[in-house]
């Protein structure tokens, strides 16, 4: 089976999470997550980092950290993980659903302004599979930006990694994620009173001054030193993670163009192409389409839902993000990939247009 995620491990992980097995604890237990931050800090070129169990706490500690919370309302994307949706819920606040933009299939501003309210309190756009939310459009509405970068690492926005003019930023480590640590996130800001409201509400709302002193109830959504071992090696081969990305995605391109829509970012944006992905002609039936390449060994993943379809929340009519996220497909693109296989995905693919008798209309 092809799978459509991939890490990639060298000896270099290797080393570090054997050091910090070995030795990474007493004097040394943080030895790893302060290097790992302060790196990522720097690669940022923002000045707080804080390593999470994920992107969903990361997400969720903006929210605390802005004290969001009952009766306010957050606006997020159709085309998202549901990450995004929970912690807004879980906070008490009100997750607003808007449509997304058929060329990026990021957040789309002119939809968020219809949707800004008196409560209104954060916007979280989402950089999706490769693309970057427009974060300049979005700055025009002076509110403060939660980005959902998790799938975003190493990509740039106007020549800043993505995530660098956000209030904060998330981002995600997990297992199919660019870079990974299993399961782990990472907490951004410039913002010196956010950062320090989120290392505080962090550590179990503790005293800075008085140990085991409870001030406030608050969280733990933290990394462990053995996972931040893994996250900085992987930080330090990142450019080749991306390089490898690309090239995946080129070799995809070379073959579908003209036969079907793919991921396209922004002129603005150099992405990560985390996951190279098409929207197929309403003519296919995308589960059809799933299950006729899962019998030739190829796996493949379906977009994320509009979230305002769930029975729990009330539908929207987000049109575009209705169209986008129900012909949407993440094809192969872990970090493994080989020119070979990807030209077998790609000879799958075109077969079974032909036998579907699709006729190019892209
Ligand atoms: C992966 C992902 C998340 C959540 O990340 P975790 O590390 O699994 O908590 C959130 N949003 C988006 C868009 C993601 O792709």
């Amino acid at each position: 089976m092809i799978h459509t995620a991939g890490s990639s491990i060298t000896k270099l992980e290797e080393k570090y999470v054997m050091d910090a097995v070995r030795h990474g604890w007493g004097a040394k237990c943080y030895d790893y997550l302060h290097k790992f931050e302060a790196e990522f800090a720097k690669y940022m070129g923002m000045k707080y980092a804080i390593a999470t169990s994920g992107g969903t706490g990361a997400l969720w500690l903006s929210l605390v950290a802005m004290n969001i919370g009952k009766g306010d309302e957050v606006i997020i994307p159709e085309l998202t993980y549901y990450a995004c949706s929970d912690v807004v819920k879980h906070v008490g606040a009100t997750p607003v659903f808007v449509d997304i933009l058929p060329d990026t299939w990021c957040i789309d501003p002119e939809d968020v302004k219809r949707k800004i309210t008196k409560r209104t309190k954060a916007i979280m756009p989402t950089d999706i599979y490769g693309s970057a939310a427009d974060i300049k459009a979005l700055r025009k509405f002076n509110l403060p930006i939660i980005q959902d970068a998790c799938e975003a690492m190493g990509a740039l926005y106007y020549g800043k990694p993505v995530g660098a003019m956000a209030d904060t930023a998330a981002f995600s480590f997990q297992g199919a994620k660019i870079m990974v640590t299993g399961t782990g996130g990472m907490f951004v800001t410039n913002d010196k009173k956010l950062y320090e409201r989120a290392e505080f509400i962090n550590d179990h709302g503790e005293s800075n001054t008085k140990k085991f002193w409870q001030e406030e109830v608050g969280y733990e959504f933290e990394m462990s030193n053995m996972q931040a071992a893994l996250g900085l090696a992987q930080l330090q081969r990142l450019p080749q993670l991306v390089k490898k990305k690309r090239q995946i995605f080129s070799w995809y391109k070379s073959r579908l163009r003209g036969n079907i829509q793919l991921n396209e970012p922004d002129k603005n944006t150099y992405s990560n192409y985390w996951m190279t992905s098409i929207i197929l002609h309403n003519s296919i039936d995308r589960d059809t389409f799933m299950k006729d390449l899962k019998k030739r060994g190829i796996d493949t993943r379906p977009f994320f839902y509009p979230i305002s379809m769930f029975p729990i929340y009330k539908e929207q009519k987000t049109p575009v993000a209705h169209t986008i996220c129900l012909q949407g497909v993440n094809l192969p693109s872990g970090l493994q990939l080989t020119k070979k296989q990807v030209n077998y995905v790609c000879d799958s693919i075109l077969k079974l247009f032909s036998e579907y008798d699709y006729k190019a209309q892209y």
